[in-house]
């Protein structure tokens, strides 16, 4: 077994379902049904069947399914939509390439995700849509979120790239997967993903009948009918191997949701003894109404520390990431085309002060000691 530590590993992840993965992509290299093979359609239903959705568009990646979604709603030019300031920068990309305004709302900064009260700060005359990204892995505070958007006859389109396989717990005890509680849930299978593939590739969920033909229609050049194009649409489409590994994958993701749990509770109890009283750095806080499919294992280090704690662990082989370093309002892109609903400071905060551990579905008991004994050392050499 490889002892190596690594942020993500696709490798040792691959090897234990090999004979399933290579059999699958040997099916297709057989049919070489490469375009819209059967295996992606199959894919499409048995992951409709697994969020319980009635409809799942796949498409060529995440960021695509984010503007695929966009594109569907029929907003014009100048019409605004929320999004969170601490996010990976597709969230609001799709938005400013759609010729639509970003308004960029804080995030707890204790959750990362974007609560109903920051949305509330963006209302205009103007607000169509918000995008709630359920950042690493834990779902938004949804139940507040869509009565807000019901409210004010806004669209949701979750971005639920970092977050497949989470459960929301509702008031009255009904439980949805993340994804599938908006109008449009996007997703991504880019490798490191939860549910990632061997290349690119992404999908789009809704229960919405009406809307899912449209998203399919968009995703595939506008055309319903070959060559009879209705709408200004885009080519985005999953391709067949990739929706053979996925098949794969889906059938274990559980087991992989359990696993990441698992090893974040394995450094929570380790770190937490540590630092009972968060003096040095916060854990990942949990939302009540959320499980955590913990895409991220995320720290939020005090006293300005974060980057000296990060070369301190890399120079004992220990790799870590900072995602993500610059919140969306200090990004040269979003300078001339955002709004900024308030002054963003928890977004700042969460962006100078994160550090994600290594987390994925192969991580040892003795990896996780060795990641955080070089944490606690860092720590104690201060101290000392
Ligand atoms: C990965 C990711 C995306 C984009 O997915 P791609 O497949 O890389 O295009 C969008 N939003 C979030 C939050 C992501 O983490």
């Amino acid at each position: 077994m490889d002892n190596t530590l690594q942020m993500v590993d696709l490798k040792g992840q691959y090897l234990k379902i090999k004979d399933e993965i290579d059999a699958g992509i040997a099916e297709v290299l057989d049919s070489s049904a490469f375009i819209n093979g059967p295996a992606v359609k199959a894919f499409a239903s048995e992951l409709a069947q697994w969020l319980g959705v009635k409809h799942v568009i796949p498409c060529a990646n995440g960021t695509d399914a984010l503007q695929i979604a966009l594109m569907a709603l029929g907003l014009k030019p100048g019409d605004e939509v929320i999004v969170p300031a601490f996010t990976y920068v597709a969230s609001a990309e799709v938005i400013g390439l759609l010729g639509l305004v970003p308004v960029m709302v804080d995030v707890d900064p204790a959750t990362f995700n974007v609560t109903a009260a920051n949305l509330e700060s963006a209302l205009s005359p103007r607000s169509r849509a918000v995008i709630p990204v359920h950042l690493f892995g834990q779902s938004c505070d949804m139940e507040p979120i869509l009565a807000f958007a019901e409210k004010h006859n806004l669209y949701v389109v979750e971005d639920n790239a970092q977050a497949i396989g989470a459960r929301y717990t509702f008031s009255d005890g009904r439980v949805k997967r993340t994804g599938t509680m908006g109008h449009i849930g996007c997703t991504s299978f880019f490798p490191s993903k939860n549910l990632g593939c061997y290349g690119d590739g992404g999908a789009l969920c809704t229960d919405d009948d009406a809307l899912a033909e449209k998203l399919r229609m968009i995703a595939n050049h506008g055309q319903k009918v070959k060559y009879h194009h209705s709408v200004i649409g885009c080519n985005s489409r999953l391709d067949t191997i990739q929706a053979a590994v996925l098949r794969v994958k889906l059938r274990h993701l559980e087991e992989y949701c359990s696993a990441r749990a698992a090893a974040a509770e394995v450094y929570s109890g380790l770190l937490g003894a540590f630092d009972p009283d968060g003096k040095f750095f916060d854990l990942p806080a949990r939302l009540h109404a959320s499980t955590h499919v913990y895409h991220q294992y995320t720290l939020k280090v005090r006293g300005g520390r974060r980057d000296a704690l990060k070369e301190h662990l890399a120079s004992l082989g220990i790799p870590s990431m900072v995602y993500y370093p610059l919140p969306l309002q200090e990004q040269e892109a979003f300078r001339s085309i955002a709004r900024a609903a308030s002054e963003l400071k928890a977004s700042k905060e969460c962006a100078y002060s994160v550090l994600s551990l290594p987390m994925h579905t192969e991580l040892t008991r003795e990896m996780q000691e060795r990641v955080a004994d070089a944490v606690k050392s860092f720590f104690t050499g201060l101290q000392q």
